[in-house]
């Protein structure tokens, strides 16, 4: 992708761990990489098809002379996230914070935190089949809508299914989303996990009854397997309650492990569930 580059940007601050550091203050060094689209701007020649790194840098010398942290980590942290969230044509930033006087008693150049951070597009399931279903859905969307670092950007409409897993209960509300998010896939697994709290959710039988059920389908093209959390979600060429709202939103979206789109899943399934099922086997 493009980028505007800004290097080592000379700024003084109060960050530090010692004392000293936030009474006398020091330098600081920084650099960012911008990513974005600059082409209309390199076709246009107009400023506004792009990104005014003069106010990027006024942007940056203001955060690191009025902030106080500890921890360059922090600063690093703060100036990517705090960018993103302001310069909406920014889709990664690469930062890179130096300390040139670092008070460690050995003579050293420079000590210095580098980090990447970027928006990352995300499918959500949202179901429910407890009390006002729909309801549920919705407030989902707006706890997501409500946080900071996430941008809700597509919504399924949301489909009657039928109870999975053999329980007698309720049918379902389901839904997809698609979302923007600065998060880590564990960190919003813990958001998910919270919202699905605070609508109440109760399990008490395994595949039972939920006010709220939230699960990551997919992040970006990331394959991961955890103790928490597995991504690409492993059910989802196995549930057309999933599929089916997903495939309204993100029909051509990839598989990044079966390397088959939404749709041919979907169609997969159907034919699948179709044909005539071996006596005992349960969907
Ligand atoms: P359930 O509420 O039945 O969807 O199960 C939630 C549990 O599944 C959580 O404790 C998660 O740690 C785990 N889990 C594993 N992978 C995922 C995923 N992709 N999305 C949501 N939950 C997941």
């Amino acid at each position: 992708m493009d980028q505007i580059i800004i290097e080592n940007m000379e700024v003084f601050g109060y960050h530090g761990v010692f004392e000293e550091e936030a009474f006398l203050g020091q330098k600081f060094i920084i650099s960012a990489h911008l990513y974005l689209d600059t082409r209309q701007a390199g076709k246009t020649d107009d400023l506004t098809k792009s990104l005014d790194y003069g106010e990027v840098c006024q942007f940056i010398k203001k955060l690191v002379e009025t902030e106080r942290y500890m921890l360059i980590e922090r600063l690093a942290e703060e100036i990517a996230s705090q960018l993103l969230l302001t310069f909406e044509q920014l889709q990664r930033v690469g930062i890179t914070v130096k300390k040139p006087w670092a008070p460690v008693r050995i003579p050293l150049d420079t000590v210095a935190v580098q980090i990447e951070r970027g928006w990352h597009t995300v499918y959500l399931s949202i179901g429910s089949n407890m009390g006002d279903k729909e309801g549920y859905l919705d407030f989902a969307i707006d706890r997501l809508n409500a946080l900071a670092d996430t941008k809700v950007t597509a919504v399924s409409d949301y489909i009657e299914t039928e109870p999975y897993g053999g329980v007698e209960q309720d049918n379902f509300l389901n839904g997809a989303l698609e979302i923007q998010t600065l998060k880590t896939p564990e960190e919003l697994l813990e958001t998910t996990m919270g919202i699905e709290q605070e609508a109440h959710r109760e399990r008490i039988v395994h595949w039972g009854p939920r006010t709220l059920d939230i699960d990551i389908l997919f992040y970006d093209d990331v394959i991961m397997h955890t103790q928490k959390l597995t991504v690409p979600h492993i059910e989802i060429p196995k549930r057309a309650f999933v599929l089916e709202p997903l495939m309204s939103i993100a029909p051509y979206y990839i598989h990044p492990v079966l390397h088959r789109s939404v749709m041919e899943l979907f169609r997969e399934l159907q034919e699948q569930d179709s044909k005539p099922q071996i006596q005992g086997e349960q969907k």
